[in-house]
């Protein structure tokens, strides 16, 4: 099994909704804030080629809305998903399945583009998409402080496409050698995949640890819909991490592809980070 970091690009969101109750004058320590206090963040997919299938996990925001909208994110840098997946020999139409860890638009934008006729289709025209019953139920009938995160032009499209599979509700297994801890304190159902490689696990920390800014337990993000529940999953997450040196793949770390952490005295702490 071979895997690869598929960066789609850096986006900007506020620094305070990033850090939720913890202050400016720490989280700017590590994470620089513009003028407008907006940090600048990764968008980092895992492609996982194993012989078979090529699996690729989230899609970044993609590129179909209008300037307007991409004007709010500040959609930056020079890499795109389909630069990336190009840099390692692949191109969209190789993926056999997009596993989407939730419905966010900044994590499945990209898994719907607009074709030649302005119309809304999947950007993986071979792939299945991987999501569950449960978030998907919660994604299209929004509650109004993540209604704007669940954008129906990411979202619909998917089913309509004939495309999507719920994972809870097929007799199929995602995939042998990956392992898929489901937790509800960012958004209801996200799926954090738990992949063994070479006698390692490699987790994708999605947005339960979007950067290694958020390790300390407090360090919750303000977007998170239960965030005492996020904490409680945190530190179970990041024992068992410690415990067994997972390779945690940071999504949204506009620095460091992965971390491994370690238990101190405070409680699990950042080891050490390492390139992919
Ligand atoms: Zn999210």
């Amino acid at each position: 099994m071979n895997l690869y970091p598929v960066n789609t690009g850096y986006f900007k969101l506020d620094g305070g909704a990033m850090f939720g109750v913890v202050p400016k004058t720490i989280w700017s320590r590590t994470n620089a804030a513009d003028s407008n206090n907006m940090c600048s963040w990764a968008m980092r997919s895992l492609l996982i080629e194993d012989g078979k299938r090529l699996i690729l996990i989230d899609t970044g925001m993609g590129t179909k809305q209008d300037a307007k909208f991409f004007g709010y994110y500040d959609l930056h840098g020079d890499d795109s998903l389909t630069k990336s997946l190009n840099k390692h020999g692949f191109t969209e139409d190789d993926i056999t399945d997009v596993f989407l860890t939730h419905l966010h638009f900044d994590h499945c934008g990209g898994a719907i583009k607009k074709n030649e006729n302005g119309i809304l289709v999947p950007a993986f025209k071979n792939a299945r998409f991987w999501s569950n019953s449960q978030h998907w139920d919660w994604a299209v009938n929004p509650n109004p402080r993540e209604k704007a995160s669940f954008l129906k032009e990411n979202i619909l499209p998917i089913q309509e496409s004939g495309q999507l599979v719920f994972i809870d509700q097929t007799k199929e297994i995602f995939h042998p050698e990956i392992d898929i801890l489901t937790v509800n304190g960012h958004t209801e159902a996200q799926m954090i995949p738990h992949i063994k490689h070479k006698g390692t696990t490699v987790v994708f920390a999605a947005d339960l640890l979007p950067s290694i800014g958020h390790i300390p337990l407090a360090y919750v993000m303000g977007y998170d819909t239960r965030p005492l529940l996020t904490m409680e999953e945190k530190a179970k997450f990041l024992n068992d991490a410690a415990d067994k040196n997972h390779t945690l793949f940071l999504q949204h770390d506009p620095k460091n592809e992965t971390c491994f952490v370690q238990h101190t005295e405070k409680g699990v702490r950042l080891k050490e980070v390492a390139p992919f």
